[in-house]
């Protein structure tokens, strides 16, 4: 297929753009490079800098593109608290324009990044797809909103849509891997703080009602996370937005993922407890059950000592690539 890929020189889009190369398809890379690394994108994909919204209609329209798989985006919880204009604009508004292009050019498939963060503080865990959406905070809202979109578009314009709602992605594959300007995420500042590179790592929260007081995440290999997205282009139907989550489906506590990176490193790691973070849930834990039955996906990594391996591998091969600042 001949395939755009929306932020793909951020984590996920790279390694998602490797996946689909290494599948046979072609592949054309939009980004913007606000968050992005030029050389996380693959020498195989051409790549066209700048905004997607504005982009999106002459790229579309200048070949015949069989799918979009829809990456860039704003994607920190904090941030979108504290910043919620850039979420609408950045999501929403961007995201609006490009659905709008993929209409105006009839290009038939979309794959989008949706999130567990739809579904805010969920009734009962694991999480299925039908559980209530309601968003904590402005990035699961503006994702939300998004889905919403593609649903009508997939009712009324024949659009064959599928939005993956991904738990907490982590890992590394084929070379690419987590390498922000500004990290927030769990796994790489453990790491960063196992290289020395950071004093200390702050555990938000000690009060929750879990076993040991710290939030519980569902931690996903990010390669099983890209398999994902070439069964979904295979099974998108015209005129239907489906939505499955991915995720492991099992749980792990903020300090159970320190003590793992510690065993994987064999390095110590100084924690510091500091307050919740403002719109973080207590837990989120994915049933995939819909993506195994409909997809055929199967996860393979699932083991977080696994994920955190792979990640550690691709932290400490990265030397002086490394530009993560602390946040
Ligand atoms: N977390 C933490 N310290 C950090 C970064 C994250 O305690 O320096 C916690 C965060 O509050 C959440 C979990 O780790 O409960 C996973 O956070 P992350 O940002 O990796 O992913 P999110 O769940 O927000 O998408």
């Amino acid at each position: 297929m001949k395939l755009l890929v929306t932020g793909g020189a951020g984590y996920v889009g790279s390694v998602c753009a490797r996946v689909m190369i290494d599948a046979g398809h072609d592949v054309t890379v939009v980004d913007n490079l606000t968050t992005g690394n030029r050389d996380a994108v693959p020498e195989a994909a051409a790549f066209v800098e700048g905004d997607v919204g504005a982009l999106a209609p002459e790229i579309l329209g200048g070949g015949s593109f069989d799918g979009v798989l829809h990456f860039a985006a704003q994607s920190l919880v904090g941030e979108s608290v504290e910043q919620p204009e850039k979420y609408w604009q950045g999501n929403v508004v961007e995201s609006l324009k490009l659905l709008e292009a993929i209409r105006t050019t009839g290009t038939p498939r979309l794959v989008f990044s949706s999130t567990a963060a739809t579904y805010g503080e969920p009734d009962a865990v694991p999480i299925v797809e039908s559980s209530p959406t309601r968003p904590t905070n402005p990035y699961g809202a503006t994702k939300l909103a998004i889905d919403h979109a593609i649903t009508s578009y997939a009712n009324a314009h024949g659009l064959a849509a599928i939005s993956l709602r991904y738990f907490n992605v982590a890992g590394a594959h084929g070379g690419a891997g987590e390498n922000r300007r500004v990290e927030t995420h769990l796994i790489p500042i453990v790491l960063q703080a196992a290289m020395g590179h950071r004093e200390s790592v702050k555990i938000f929260g000690t009060d929750y009602h879990t076993d040991d007081g710290t939030a519980v995440r569902d931690y996903i290999h990010v390669y099983d996370l890209a398999r994902a997205h070439a069964l979904a282009l295979e099974a998108a139907i015209a005129g239907r937005h489906a939505i499955y989550n991915l995720g492991s489906g099992s749980g792990f506590s903020v300090r159970q993922v320190i003590e793992t990176c510690s065993e994987v490193t064999g390095l110590d790691i100084p924690v510091v407890y500091a307050p919740r973070r403002a719109g973080d849930p207590a837990v989120l834990i994915a049933s995939s059950d819909k993506a195994i039955g409909d997809l055929g996906w199967e996860p393979t990594n699932t083991a977080l000592p696994t994920i955190v391996a792979d990640a550690w591998e691709y932290t400490r091969a990265l030397g002086d690539r490394a530009h993560s600042a602390p946040a």
